[in-house]
């Protein structure tokens, strides 16, 4: 034999096993464009996933910052899973072509519109000029704050990590249904809020809201925004607080990445209350995972509307 060096066989052995055991362990490769996303392919994937997300919960999702580590995560992902509806217009196409990945490009087996699971609220009639300010012009992009998008968002994730995955779809299938079976259990726990939520006169920055609007009942008599994207003009606060002093609303909503001092003005003039709840998991302390995100906000909302 030609190679008789004891060093280089063990190098080649030891290459040949580390070969093997990443055959073994391949996981599927999953980045999210948000946290909300993350945590819910983290929950469909378990341990046969392994996840990543480019926003973070505290950062305003319509205009992340398009990192160069961004592109080295997407040069590797086997799913690129991601809001929709124009949400990361801002970034998303810098990352996917400096990404040169075919596998999550669009047409790609891993090119992953949420939102084409969801059904879509606050659709414009007619032609909407995003050169006006407008960042909602193909519809609002927030459906996650509603838990039955939830399980929508899971249920997509069931669908795509088991077509690209055969061979672990048991998993995945218990996996969302586990996931399905916490949030069920976490909603009876948040009924109480919900009764106290329902029909109240609430302020929202942004639209945001709108979905959770839809889930709780609560109703958004004014928006902070004269229209999504678009920071308050000193004559819209007239009509906001106007609007407050009509219907009694005791308080405004807002982000953690929006400009507290206005909402304050507007409180300060009222006696409304200003409530900054997290819009994504990982937005404020304590909101570790979707179930949080969804039980804080409504506990928060319900303790001062109630
Ligand atoms: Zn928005």
């Amino acid at each position: 034999m030609l190679d008789m060096d004891p060093l280089r066989t063990f190098r080649a052995g030891a290459l040949l096993a580390a070969v093997v055991a990443s055959t073994a362990s391949a996981q599927l490769r999953v980045v999210t464009s948000t946290t909300d996303l993350y945590d819910i392919a983290q929950a469909v994937g378990g341990d046969k996933v392994t996840a990543s997300h480019i926003g973070e919960g505290y950062q305003d999702p319509h205009f992340i910052e398009a990192k160069p580590s961004f592109v080295l995560q997407l040069q590797r992902a086997d799913v690129w899973a991601f809001v929709g509806l124009d949400l990361e217009i801002g970034w998303m196409p810098l990352l996917i072509d400096g990404a040169r990945n075919p596998r999550i490009a669009f047409g790609g087996s891993g090119y992953l519109d949420v939102s084409r699971a969801m059904p879509v609220i606050d659709i414009p009639r007619g032609a909407v000029d995003r050169s006006l300010g407008d960042v909602h012009s193909l519809g609002n992009p927030h459906y996650w704050l509603d838990p039955e998008n939830g399980r929508r968002m899971a249920r997509l994730f069931l669908a795509k990590f088991s077509e690209l995955d055969a061979k672990n779809t048991a998993a995945y299938t218990a996996n969302e249904k586990a996931f399905e079976d916490r949030l069920g259990a976490a909603e009876k726990g948040w009924q109480a809020d919900l009764v106290a939520i329902k029909g109240k006169p609430v302020v929202a920055w942004h639209t945001s809201w709108r979905y959770f609007a839809e889930y709780t009942g609560m109703n958004i008599v004014a928006y902070m925004e004269p229209k999504p994207g678009v920071p308050p003009s000193p004559s819209h606060l007239v009509t906001v607080i106007r609007a407050v002093k009509s219907t009694g609303a005791k308080v405004i909503i807002l982000e953690p990445f929006y400009d507290k001092k206005v909402a304050d003005f507007v409180a300060k003039e009222t006696g409304a209350t200003v409530l900054v709840l997290s819009p994504s998991v990982g937005g404020m302390p304590g909101i570790v995972d979707y179930l949080t995100l969804m039980q804080k906000d409504i506990a928060q909302l319900a303790a001062v509307v109630r």
